[in-house]
């Protein structure tokens, strides 16, 4: 394969860039040319292909975001759509493209490589909601944004006898809730995953004050409740000190942490490998710390499984 396209699609996540400068690096070792497509499917549509070179993506390594910025893109679910990029990318001579984003994303590389363009997916989520991959690049920064929330909460909250309940991102994945919940030592953990009452809320916190704790953090994912809700439920049948917080957005943000940034560049790289091989119809991702690749539509066909037993842990060490 001579010329290759790569685009970011969907949300964005931190470690898109290392994987971006992965790709072109990797694939200009290889002696192919490489096209970056702006603003996801959409730049494919509008034809947005900027040749890159080696210094393109310097110093990028390090910056949160995408370079190639992103979008959602109507067009591609329709045949019209689909057809039209495969035109364009034919036309312009470039044979395989690399799709960073989520599963929405790999369902238009597939539609894609239906259309005989070799597409290869990598994992850019913050989510971590991708069932076939232990990890998704983006979620171990937006876990640590989250700790770094929770320990700034924790200062403060512990000078005032506070409960606080921090909402992060999950809508129907509580990963983020789980990873950054256990990091940060949260009393409480609520995802989506796992049903609860509101009473068993009021029945752990009476036990948290017998217990002698004095102030504690509940993280809720955000498909499994609102954290100005339960504040004003809270205050409302207990006399406790209750802020709640939304960190929104900030999780996305950021600089990348050294794990996304291994993930996002040895994932570029085994994509690349596998265009060079003219193997295409394929997602990347890393299991028991293997990157791996395998069918798309298997891939994304694979149930989200929860990790309880993480989740059970942490309900112990509180
Ligand atoms: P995130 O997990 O961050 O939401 P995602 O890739 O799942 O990422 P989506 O909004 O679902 O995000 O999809 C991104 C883009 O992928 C869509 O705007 C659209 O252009 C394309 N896409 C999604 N589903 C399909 C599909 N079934 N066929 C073709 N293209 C699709």
């Amino acid at each position: 394969m001579k010329k290759i396209g790569v685009l970011t699609s969907g949300g964005d996540a931190p470690g898109m860039n290392a994987a971006i400068r992965a790709v072109v690096r990797s694939a200009l070792s290889r002696g192919m040319e490489v096209y970056g497509i702006e603003n996801g499917y959409a730049g494919v549509l509008n034809k947005d292909f900027i040749p890159m070179g080696a210094r393109s993506v310097s110093d990028t390594i390090q910056r949160g975001g995408t370079i190639l910025r992103t979008a959602r893109c109507k067009e591609m679910m329709t045949d019209e759509g689909r057809d039209l990029a495969a035109r364009n990318l034919k036309e312009a001579g470039i044979e395989g493209l690399i799709v960073i984003g989520g599963d929405g994303s790999f369902h238009g590389a597939e539609a894609l490589c239906r259309r005989g363009i070799a597409c290869i997916g990598l994992p850019g989520t913050i989510d971590n909601d991708l069932a076939y991959t232990d990890y998704t690049i983006g979620f171990d920064t937006a876990c640590n944004t989250v700790l770094d929330a929770i320990n700034r909460l924790r200062d403060t909250m512990s000078s005032h006898n506070r409960v606080s309940i921090v909402e992060v991102m999950g809508r129907n994945c509580g990963d983020i809730a789980l990873y950054a919940g256990l990091g940060g030592g949260a009393e409480i953990i609520l995802v989506p995953e796992v049903p609860y009452t509101r009473q068993e809320i009021l029945d752990y916190l009476g036990d948290f004050r017998k217990s002698g704790k004095r102030s504690g953090i509940i993280v809720v994912a955000e498909g499994a409740g609102h954290a100005g809700e339960l504040e004003e439920f809270i205050k409302k049948n207990t006399d406790l000190d209750v802020k709640s917080i939304i960190l929104g957005h900030v999780q996305r943000g950021g600089s990348p942490s050294n794990f996304d940034r291994y993930l996002g560049t040895a994932m570029g790289a085994y994509a690349v490998g596998l265009l060079a091989k003219n193997i295409g119809n394929r997602i990347v991702g890393i299991k028991n710390n293997e990157i791996f690749d395998m069918d798309i539509i298997e891939g994304i066909s694979i149930p989200r499984k929860f990790n309880k037993k993480l989740y059970d842990v942490a309900k112990t060490v509180v």
